[in-house]
């Protein structure tokens, strides 16, 4: 299936086909760093680090760009009332940023420009609008003029005409139409400021993203991400400055990601939740969102101290893998926690795998590319043929189970092609999860199956294969950190376990039960977990 985007330009989706075949150049509006991330800074990040992942493994080449606004109003409100100046707020904030990004495992990002760094650029596409009559200079600030634009509002769907209606052609402030909006802002005294032909000042926000973009990707770029909160005005804004200084399409699809809001009306974890209808009226979906996100302004507090304290990253990021990414998102510790629940057994699979294999999981390989993997899968969904029979790699074993790794594979590829379908695709690693335990069980890897070396290469292939899907959402890359002291897979940890194991094991043999009922009740009010299977007594640390 060929990979499709919607694109709230044309409110569709489209077959993804990008300016230079192969070739993939992505925008994501970054922050405005003027205090310390909330977790809604950090949603666009992970789905578009996702996005890149996917991209990546469909065979392109990806270059991703978030900027970092590091001058405007907030920054310079923030560090007067901090007594900083706005340069040393701007890097300490970047860092707290980075640093969430790192946590999150967003590790795609190509470069991330900083918006004082570009401001030749920015003077230039300004200069080149007020040439060709789109823009005005006016004391010192300069303006976009709104109405010189012929389709401006069309990634919105606004409609200027009926945006001005009511209001007076002159404004107050001597602005040509109200809708005319900043690309340079005069300085005050006290304020940051670059020489410029219409006097000192300052960037308007939108007209860094435009000119960071086509510096570093070119004129026409293939996707432009940001938050449905950025569609209006900025987004707005942004295509119309850059499409009336190029004559170029500004980007070819339009990709925003629904906002977090107060968890409590949601669905389930691990499903498709697609937006319903067509998505005709973007703004009423904006505004409708708009109002119950949980943002920075409505006191959310940083993502370190209200999420990361309480929550791994790797559950943060499952958790935002499992919805559509351009849904709203039910946000809260009750989800989370709903998350942390679901993902448990994904774990425990990893720890079975350990103890059937005896290998680690986090050092498996994983192909770099779709078509890499697709020559491991060759034959798997259907009856082998003659010259298949004998290998093992082939489905001549366990038909039923390698055409199921082969469909949920095909389900979850599909879901991705199908506008990075996240939500569907973390439901196929629940069945293929599901299937892989089904696989331990019925061939008792864990006991008596442990020396059937095909069946052990089998489960292999499956385990590999979850690993390969999971990669692409950027999840279980490596142990829970609040489950690292205390895992299966802890070296130190499990001898000492497994001397108390073979301890109890000679009270029993002992007939010593009070000594062996001792050690159970002890670990089970350390929250350790004995079971006693045919091949030998396991241990788990529940959580
Ligand atoms: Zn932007």
């Amino acid at each position: 299936m060929p990979i499709r985007v919607y694109s709230t330009l044309t409110r569709q989706k489209e077959e993804f086909q990008t300016v230079e075949p192969g070739k993939v150049s992505m925008y994501l509006c970054g922050p405005t760093v003027y205090k310390p991330a909330h977790i809604g800074h950090m949603v666009g990040p992970v789905i578009f680090d996702t996005i890149k992942r996917y991209l990546a493994y469909s065979g392109y080449q990806v270059t991703w760009v978030v900027n970092i606004t590091d001058v405007d109003d907030k920054l310079i409100v923030k560090a007067n009332e901090l007594g900083t100046t706005v340069e040393a707020l701007a890097r300490k904030m970047t860092e707290d940023y980075l640093d969430n990004l790192r946590t999150l495992g967003v590790d795609g990002i190509d470069h991330m420009p900083y918006a004082t760094q570009y401001i030749q650029e920015m003077q230039e596409i300004i200069a080149g609008l007020i040439e060709k009559g789109y823009a005005y200079p006016l004391n010192g600030d300069v303006y976009f003029e709104c109405t010189k634009d012929a389709d401006y509002g069309k990634l919105s769907g606004r409609n200027l005409t009926e945006m001005l209606a009511g209001t007076r052609a002159e404004t107050r402030d001597g602005k040509h139409n109200p809708a005319d909006f900043a690309l340079w802002k005069g300085s005050k005294p006290g304020e940051p400021a670059w020489d410029s032909p219409w006097g000192p000042g300052r960037p308007g926000w939108h007209i860094e993203c435009s000119a960071m973009a086509r510096k570093l990707l070119g004129d026409t770029i293939d996707i432009h991400g940001g938050g449905l909160d950025l569609m209006f005005p900025h987004h707005e804004n942004e295509l119309a400055q850059s499409e009336s200084c190029t004559g170029k399409p500004f980007a070819r699809y339009w990709l925003h990601n629904g906002l977090l809001r107060k968890s409590g009306a949601g669905g389930k974890i691990g499903g498709d939740h697609s937006r319903h209808g067509d998505s005709a009226d973007m703004l009423a979906e904006k505004q409708a969102q708009e109002e119950q996100k949980l943002a920075g302004s409505k006191g959310a507090e940083s993502v370190k101290t209200a999420v990361f304290a309480k929550f791994d990253p790797e559950t943060v990021r499952f958790f935002l893998m499992a919805t559509h990414y351009r849904s709203p998102v039910d946000f809260g510790d009750d989800r989370l926690a709903e998350t942390e629940k679901s993902i448990d057994g994904f774990y425990r699979l990893i720890e079975s795998f350990g103890r059937a294999t005896g290998k680690d999981f986090y050092s498996l390989p994983v192909p770099a590319t779709r078509t890499e993997s697709d020559a491991a899968f060759v034959g798997w969904d259907s009856v082998p043929t003659s010259a298949q029979v004998g290998t093992v790699s082939q489905p001549t074993v366990w038909p039923d189970y390698k055409a199921e790794l082969a469909a949920l594979r095909i389900r979850f590829l599909d879901a991705m092609d199908d506008d990075f379908n996240t939500g569907a695709a973390t439901a196929a690693l629940f069945d293929l999860r599901k299937t892989l335990n089904s696989f331990i069980t019925d061939q008792k890897l864990e006991g008596e199956g442990r020396s059937n070396a095909a069946a052990q290469a089998a489960l292999l292939r499956g385990v590999m294969l979850f690993k390969e899907l999971a990669n692409i959402l950027g999840v279980f890359r490596k142990p829970l950190e609040k489950k690292s002291a205390g895992r299966a897979d802890d070296e130190f940890v499990n001898s000492l376990m497994q001397l108390l194991i073979s301890l109890r094991a000679e009270a029993r043999k002992a007939k010593q039960f009070e000594i062996a009922d001792k050690v159970r009740k002890g670990l089970t009010e350390l929250k350790v977990t004995l079971e006693d299977r045919p091949e030998g007594t396991i241990w788990r640390r529940e959580t």
